[in-house]
């Protein structure tokens, strides 16, 4: 298949082969005929698996074909994302697809000034990218108008909800004309999501990438370590391997900073980048990283969140996250459109209920591998409080029979979102 296929405008299709981009990614073949016919759509799909052109492509195509008979220029599609990263990163693919069509777009969203966004809306948009705060910010001020909008798109929808957009969104949803198609984009999809969902698709067409499909380029590892030699072990893998990028997932704002700092001592490069950090020093550190000056990029859940970030081989869980569907949307960040990516968690004995919950949502034992010199063993049956037991001996690479045993815990059922801690 090509995007020849899909009968998208002659514009698309020069912008597309310019992204030397040659087969559709499953996302994109199956969402751009649904929604190049208009249909709403719930899409299964976390970042990576090339779902902003998946969306993208077929809305600028309609928005073209589409008579717009208003006199001035009024929004015609509101793309709603968690994040300022996501909403820059969707702003610049909608520039890059777009850049042969008459239409405009612009992206808005909190921590940076507001004048200049108010300036570039009042000279009128067809395309809005906006985070849900800013945006009804700036609709207070009479600044947006959304009547007009024919195309609502949520992405990472799941997301907008663990940050507590809920509101937001409802809000925006009373300023949209009830006539549009809608479509939701989540990496999951929870009863929240699926309530969500109820109230705003009409027959939504389901596109569900098989969790397989979009993660099957990544090879998932479990190194068990104690807890106090995380660190050691993951500067030693930094540099044995060379690696010359690497994502690092922590689960606090504090211990990605300390992490930082420690990397540094080590004379491995790293910068931070959560939601304490201003804009500014995020956007650089992002900058930093995709210029290949920095080597390691701390990040916690919520400030990665669809972080774009080309060919990353390498994603480590410093941490594993409290709620398991924050492992996939990790994940997403390696083996993107077609490449192959390693995810390495190093686990201490405190995290394994945490582990056997994210198996238990993969649907498959995670391989262990023990690394010489940081070998620890992982025991399911440990009274909580128990501390991790660092082998004597020290062991190769080798592999731990069906990923350390034992079945999921029952304990991890119904673990709440409200146990998340603050980042
Ligand atoms: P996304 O899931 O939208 O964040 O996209 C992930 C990455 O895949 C982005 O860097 C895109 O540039 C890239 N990409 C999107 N579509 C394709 C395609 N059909 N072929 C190759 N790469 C793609």
């Amino acid at each position: 298949m090509t995007f020849e296929t899909f009968g998208l405008c002659e514009e698309l299709l020069r912008a597309v082969g310019e992204q030397g981009y040659d087969t559709p990614t499953p996302v994109q073949a199956q969402a751009i005929p649904i929604v190049l016919q208009g249909k709403d759509i719930m899409a299964g799909a976390q970042t990576g698996t090339g779902k902003t052109a998946g969306f993208t492509l077929p809305m600028l195509h309609r928005l073209h074909q589409g008579k717009a008979d208003h006199g001035r220029r009024p929004i015609r599609a509101l793309i709603l994302t968690p994040t300022r990263e996501l909403a820059a990163q969707i702003g610049e693919s909608v520039t890059t697809y777009g850049k042969y069509l008459p239409l405009s777009s612009t992206v808005i969203f909190g921590g940076v000034g507001i004048k200049p966004q108010i300036t570039r809306l009042r000279r009128g948009v067809d395309i809005l990218v906006a985070t849900p705060g800013r945006l009804l910010d700036l609709v207070n001020q009479k600044v947006v108008d959304l009547s007009h909008v024919e195309i609502l798109v949520l992405d990472e929808a799941d997301r907008m909800l663990d940050m507590g957009f809920i509101h937001d969104i409802r809000k925006v949803l009373a300023l949209l004309p009830r006539q549009r198609q809608n479509l939701l984009f989540s990496a999951t999809f929870s009863a929240d999501i699926k309530r969500l969902a109820s109230g705003i698709l009409h027959h939504p067409v389901l596109v569900e990438v098989a969790r397989n499909e979009a993660s099957g380029q990544v090879n998932h590892v479990v190194h068990p370590v104690g807890k106090s030699s995380k660190r050691a072990l993951l500067s030693h893998l930094i540099s044995s391997n060379d690696w010359k990028q690497v994502l690092v997932f922590t689960r606090t704002k504090h211990g990605a900073n300390r992490l930082t700092e420690q990397l540094g001592k080590d004379d491995i490069l790293a910068a931070a980048i959560h939601g304490n950090k201003s804009q500014t020093a995020r956007t650089k550190a992002l900058a930093g990283f995709k210029e290949g000056n920095i080597r390691v990029l701390v990040a916690t859940d919520i400030a990665a969140r669809g972080l774009d970030i080309d060919q990353l081989p390498h994603v480590v869980n410093y941490e594993l996250p409290n709620v398991p569907e924050d492992y996939v949307h990790r994940i997403g960040r390696t083996g993107r459109a077609g490449r192959t990516g390693e995810a390495m968690s190093l686990v201490s004995q405190d995290e394994v209920k945490l582990l056997r919950g994210i198996e238990k949502l993969l649907g498959k034992k995670i391989p262990v591998i023990t690394i010489e010199g940081f070998a620890a063993v992982l025991d399911d049956n440990a009274p909580e409080e128990r501390r991790p037991s660092t082998a004597r001996t020290p062991q190769r690479r080798r592999p731990q029979q069906g990923g350390g045993g034992g079945r999921p815990s029952s304990n991890q059922e119904g673990r709440s979102r409200s146990r998340r801690p603050t980042r």
